[in-house]
């Protein structure tokens, strides 16, 4: 090695010794007669002091180098008469005696320092830059442990890594397939996994009874803040399971590597149904940090005279506990915020019950003040209590009420990070149906088994099939799905028919796995988790971008390599394109 300690590791134990060091030139200051330079690695920061009366020359050179040199430093480690407390190795520097310039750097575009002040897209442009800033290199880390006790955790308990092909043809997870030209069969073309779903399947049928695999996958679809067109998983499968199976045993494996990650022990997940999900929290991904439940109003709101709440299918409210004091800017920003097109409700209503006993509402001239206190009854509400209330269709209604709570649970500081609160959703839907095509879509993907109690409906009641399907849900964060797999020929090609495909389409596209099922498929389930957002919410953050080394921004483009790019004519050619 052409060091022998790096920046991190020397402490007032090493008085004394000899030592060569390597790093980046984070900061010099010139302070006459001495001239200090601070020199980072992955590891830390190590002070070194050149003194103009101890070798002038050497100072002088010093004094020469910029910002992000690499060097190589050798010299005596003296104890500082400046200690700094909040340096790992602030109690000693290293008295120089030789130095060398490895490399030369030019002045990065942005400062290297915890905080900088460069932009996201100046940062991931020199990406190679940003990734020696502390609290990136701190989140690699995280993700370099979180994907090492994974490993270590599942195989403890019996799970196989194994691999599984990116060149495949489509697998459905409802997004748009990157697909792949193919030169040795011109005009044809694979589709990068959207997930290894239906070969972990066979997988099972292989025999293989428990299989994961820390995966990328690949999906075309819009991106958010929490999504990137590759992204990984911990990917997972059993056979021989029923759903509380699957369940137990990654919610003991989300509460090992909490402890073993965060050294916090989660409390038993809760588990409740996705309709119970929808109708109190109005989202299938609720935040339980805090209660706040959506209660419906619609039978004590209705036939006072108000139009608004008389037409509408339902009308629901949520109780801001505390909040009566809120002021006319606060409620007209919140009214501001339900209009927004995102949330796309038309108006908000509020009641506030003040301290000193009075009510008053935006909608006094309907409702009088027993009118009022009844509500304020329902839904638990008190004096200091405020009051918010939606109305409209019935899913669009629970689903931006859902986001008000979420909106004020934040302002009221229920969301802060380094609380956990675990949950199950269960029993979704087998199917929802796309309103312009009248078309049913699987509502997690086509293998997903209905409940038992449900099959019989399947041909006169779709929608009210559901699902032995279930996501885990952190804070609000849907960390996995997954479900109970169908391991019958019969009901998957029933399954395949109830979503539109012809026999001849699903022999076609799935062929493999049908035939596949009649060999003796063991009954079977799994999840998957999003390997990304689960770093994210171990380090305290909602940006899955900030763990990932080099992430792509919001349309997809890695701007670093400035990808993805046109390709040659002779390239395009020879893929017959
Ligand atoms: N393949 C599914 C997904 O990617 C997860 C599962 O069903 O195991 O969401």
């Amino acid at each position: 090695m052409l060091r022998e300690h790096t920046c991190g590791e020397l402490t007032i134990d090493n008085v004394g010794a000899e030592t060569t060091i390597c790093g980046w030139v984070q900061k010099s200051r010139d302070l006459g007669g001495m001239t200090f330079i601070d020199v980072r690695d992955r590891y830390g920061i190590t002070q070194i002091v050149f003194n103009m009366e101890v070798d002038e020359g050497l100072c002088k050179e010093a004094r020469g180098l910029g910002r992000e040199f690499v060097i190589k430093v050798s010299g005596k480690v003296v104890e500082r008469s400046n200690k700094n407390p909040n340096m790992a190795t602030g109690d000693i520097e290293i008295l120089a005696e030789k130095l060398e310039v490895l490399s030369l750097s030019k002045t990065p575009p942005f400062l290297i320092e915890d905080e900088t002040d460069g932009g996201e897209e100046l940062r991931m442009q020199y990406r190679y830059l940003d990734l020696r800033r502390g609290p990136v290199k701190k989140n690699i880390e995280l993700r370099h442990r979180v994907l090492k006790v994974t490993r270590d955790l599942l195989d403890a308990v019996g799970f196989l890594e194994i691999e599984t092909p990116y060149l495949i043809k489509s697998t459905p997870e409802g997004a748009r397939d990157f697909v792949v030209p193919s030169r040795m069969n011109q005009g044809q073309f694979y589709a990068l996994p959207q997930s290894p779903q239906t070969f972990k399947q066979l997988f099972m049928v292989g025999g293989f009874d428990k299989y994961f695999q820390i995966v990328r996958c690949f999906r075309d679809e819009d991106l958010r803040a929490d999504r990137q067109p590759e992204f990984t998983q911990i990917d997972c499968e059993m056979s021989f399971v029923e759903q509380d199976d699957v369940l137990s045993t990654f919610e003991s494996f989300m509460k090992l590597l909490f402890k073993d990650i965060l050294n916090i022990d989660l409390v038993d997940f809760q588990r409740i149904t996705y309709d119970e999900a929808i109708n109190t929290y109005g989202s299938d991904k609720p935040d339980i940090r805090f209660e706040m439940k959506i209660t419906d109003v619609t039978k004590v709101a209705q036939g006072k005279g108000f139009n608004v709440f008389d037409e509408s299918e339902l009308v629901v409210a949520i109780n801001a506990s505390g909040c009566a004091g809120y002021s006319r800017k606060q409620l007209d920003a919140l009214t501001d915020f339900v209009r927004t097109p995102q949330i796309g409700a038309t108006g908000m209503v509020y009641v506030k019950y003040n301290d000193d006993g009075t009510v008053k509402s935006s909608v006094d001239k309907f409702y009088s003040e027993e009118d009022l206190r009844e509500w304020a009854n329902v839904c638990g509400a008190e004096a200091g209590d405020l009051l918010l209330l939606l109305s409209g269709p019935k899913q669009s209604t629970l689903a931006a009420m859902g986001e008000l709570r979420l909106k004020i649970g934040g302002e009221l500081g229920f969301r802060e990070s380094g609380t956990f609160a675990p949950l199950w959703v269960l029993d979704f839907p087998l199917l929802e149906k796309d309103i312009e095509t009248d078309q049913w879509h699987a509502m997690h993907h086509p293998f997903t088994s209905p409940k038992k109690e449900d099959i019989e409906f399947m041909e006169s009641d779709p929608g009210r099939v559901r699902a032995n399907a279930y996501d885990m849900v952190i804070n609000g964060i849907e960390l996995g799905g997954g479900s109970i797999r169908i391991h019958e020929r019969g009901l998957q090609d029933q399954m395949f028919k109830l979503l539109g495909f012809t026999k001849e389409e699903a022999e076609e596209q799935f062929g493999f796995l049908l035939n596949a099922f009649e060999y003796g498929a063991p009954p079977h389930g799994g999840i998957a988790f999003g390997f990304d957002r689960l770093v994210a919410l171990l380090g305290g953050s909602e940006s899955i971008r900030e763990y990932i080394a080099f992430p792509k921004n919001n349309a997809g483009r890695d701007v670093m390599l400035d990808a993805p790019s046109a390709i040659s004519k002779e390239q395009k050619k020879e893929l017959g394109l």
